[in-house]
């Protein structure tokens, strides 16, 4: 729906390619400005190069790290002076065999997944709140239900369970202040962080998935714009699937 979003300001991190670009385009398209942040200044750069009609702004940030979070979110208050949609979709993606994931592995895909998410959430939550308005879309996983058993690593899989449990705590923690949490649950999705997978591999998924295929990354985006819209106004503490029947709960 064209224009359901016009005077708001979104924030979607990891927009630089894949669902987080398809999530901002999105988002600008029914008529949010946008804060595209990546650590990837590049590719955000071109994410808002991309976007028609709105303000759109590209902000180098790593979620993991608390100071850049922090600093992320002075940077978009200076510039918008507000903020009312927060998409977390960065993340970082591993399959190593569990006997050989290392500590360091472990610890570098929560500080992403599970820590980042937190992060922008709780600082989100510190300018919403009084506020009494906004809303938080948080992307986890298929494998964060699943346990990963498609392809993704335990460590993976468990920062993905983290980001949906994350999401059911924040929206029973912020409902009083009429702030919404929910979460996608994307299953294989075509973007550079599956094509690394190879063609083989992707095609015997594919296989596996009722609908026969692989999901767009607009197919999510689509998700993510419903749930920001006022549409989805009294639908809070869910995760939404969206995986061609990959997994149904
Ligand atoms: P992708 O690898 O193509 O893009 C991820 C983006 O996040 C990149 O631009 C990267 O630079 C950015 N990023 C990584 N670490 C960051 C950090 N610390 N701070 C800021 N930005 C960071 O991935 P994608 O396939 O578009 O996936 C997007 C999200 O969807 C991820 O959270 C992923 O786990 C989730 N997801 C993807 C799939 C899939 O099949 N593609 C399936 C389920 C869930």
């Amino acid at each position: 729906m064209q224009d359901d979003l016009t005077g708001r300001v979104a924030l979607v991190t990891g927009a630089a390619r894949g669902i987080g670009r398809a999530i901002a385009l999105a988002l600008a398209r029914d008529g949010a400005d946008v804060a595209v942040a990546d650590t990837d200044l590049g590719g955000a750069q071109e994410t808002v190069g991309l976007v028609k009609r709105r303000r759109a702004l590209a902000v180098t940030a790593d979620v993991s790290y608390e100071d850049c979070v922090t600093s992320l979110y002075s940077t978009i208050l200076a510039e918008f002076g507000r903020l009312d949609i927060l998409v977390n979709n960065a993340g970082i993606f591993k399959m190593t065999d569990p006997l050989q994931v290392t500590a360091a592995e472990w610890d570098s895909v929560m500080a992403v997944n599970a820590r980042g998410t937190f992060l922008m959430c709780r600082e989100a939550l510190r300018h919403m709140m009084p506020s009494g308005r906004g809303t938080i879309i948080n992307v986890a996983s298929t494998a964060g239900k699943s346990g990963g058993s498609v392809m993704a690593g335990v460590h993976y899989a468990a920062s993905k369970a983290v980001v949906i449990c994350l999401t059911k705590s924040l929206a029973t923690y912020a409902a009083p202040s009429h702030i919404r949490v929910n979460a996608v649950a994307p299953g294989p999705t075509v973007t550079e962080m599956t094509a690394a997978w190879g063609e083989d591999t992707n095609a015997r998924i594919a296989g596996q998935i009722p609908l026969g295929r692989y999901g767009d990354p607009r197919e999510i985006a689509e998700v993510v714009a419903f749930l920001a819209s006022d549409r989805a106004g009294f639908i809070t503490g869910e995760i939404v699937d969206v995986n061609g029947g990959l997994i149904m709960d």
